[in-house]
């Protein structure tokens, strides 16, 4: 090139290069608490609509858990109560296999 180290300007932008971009941050997602546009990765899939990200980014979403989690503490843990309650017997089993899996290793280790 015979112009060396000169800045690039933004025309030198091929015009091809702008339209990719263009579409790209169409695809962007913008949050309704933050206001910032965050490509979809950056929202949280919903679990009751596969296919569909949560209106609010990861960021704002963890923010506005905390915050309900302190403001609704006895609900929080009473929810957190009823999980493990339901699951009692999944972790359990999952306990269970995993002594029998440390057993077998150090049966074999001896
Ligand atoms: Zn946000």
């Amino acid at each position: 090139m015979a112009q060396g180290n000169e800045p690039q300007t933004e025309e030198a932008v091929p015009q091809v290069d702008r339209e990719v971009a263009e579409r790209w941050i169409g695809a962007l997602h913008r949050c309704p608490r933050c206001g910032k546009r965050k490509p979809p990765a950056e929202f949280y899939a919903r679990q009751d609509r596969p296919g569909r990200e949560r209106p609010h980014c990861c960021d704002c979403h963890k923010a506005i858990s905390l915050a309900w989690q302190r403001e609704n503490r006895d609900l929080h843990n009473e929810a957190n109560a009823r999980y493990r309650d339901r699951n009692r017997d999944r972790d359990r089993e999952r306990s269970r296999r995993r002594r029998a899996k440390l057993k077998r290793e150090g049966e074999a280790r001896a």
